[in-house]
């Protein structure tokens, strides 16, 4: 789980990664004969029983960086990732938190992340803490988010990230009766379909922190911790 991937002078909410770490992270990844792909990429493959060798890479917020900073490295690699837009806020900034001011990706941007083999999917409208909604705003965060993504993109959007890793059963069951076809959180209660475990990698993360990480993950991915 990535957000931001610049250089940065204060990064208060550890949300960026210098571009030269991301690149090492990634070859890492490569050394160890792993491939990063879209979570869409990574479930069908599951599905299929052949997802050996690969990490899903998601990206959270939508930041221009990602245009400009993360696809390039990824597509040097041969690598495919999930950026997850927060459609009431395209072009526009961070406005959810209090700084630093990144900018977001605008619509000509994610038409291009779309167009070299990246998947958008939705992060809601508003970026809100859905456990916090009434019915009617939980319903247009998660339905209208994805329509105007479709309509943007011209494709389907088939999955969601919960702003701030923040979900409980409702948010879960109101994101499948949605229509999304898996959702991302951070730290599930009850890992599922809809309640994907993921990730924090922050700059601090080199080759022995990820490895721990990696091994952690697949743990907590079959829910042993
Ligand atoms: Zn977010």
């Amino acid at each position: 789980m990535y957000h931001s991937i610049d250089h940065y002078r204060e990064d208060p909410h550890l949300v960026t990664v210098t571009p030269q770490r991301f690149e090492g992270q990634l070859a890492w990844l490569r050394a160890r004969g792993l491939r990063g792909v879209s979570m869409a990429e990574l479930l069908d493959a599951q599905d299929a029983g052949r997802a050996r060798g690969l990490v899903g890479l998601t990206f959270d917020d939508g930041y221009a960086d990602f245009a400009t900073r993360a696809v390039p490295a990824l597509v040097r690699f041969g690598f495919g990732a999930t950026v997850f837009v927060v459609s009431g806020r395209i072009g526009s900034y961070n406005a959810w938190d209090d700084g630093p001011r990144k900018p977001l990706m605008t619509v000509e941007q994610l038409r291009t992340v779309a167009g070299a083999g990246m998947e958008v999917a939705s992060h809601g409208r508003h970026h809100v803490s859905l456990p916090g909604t009434g019915g009617t705003e939980l319903r247009e965060e998660l339905e209208e988010s994805r329509t105007s993504l479709e309509d943007l993109l011209d494709q389907p959007v088939r999955g969601f990230a919960y702003p701030y890793g923040h979900a409980t059963g409702r948010e879960i069951e109101a994101v499948r009766s949605a229509g999304y076809d898996y959702a991302c959180d951070i730290r599930p209660d009850e890992p599922g379909r809809h309640a994907l475990p993921r990730t924090y990698i922050g700059e601090r993360d080199r080759w022995l922190r990820l490895r721990a990480k990696l091994v952690r993950h697949e743990l907590r991915r079959r829910s042993r911790v």
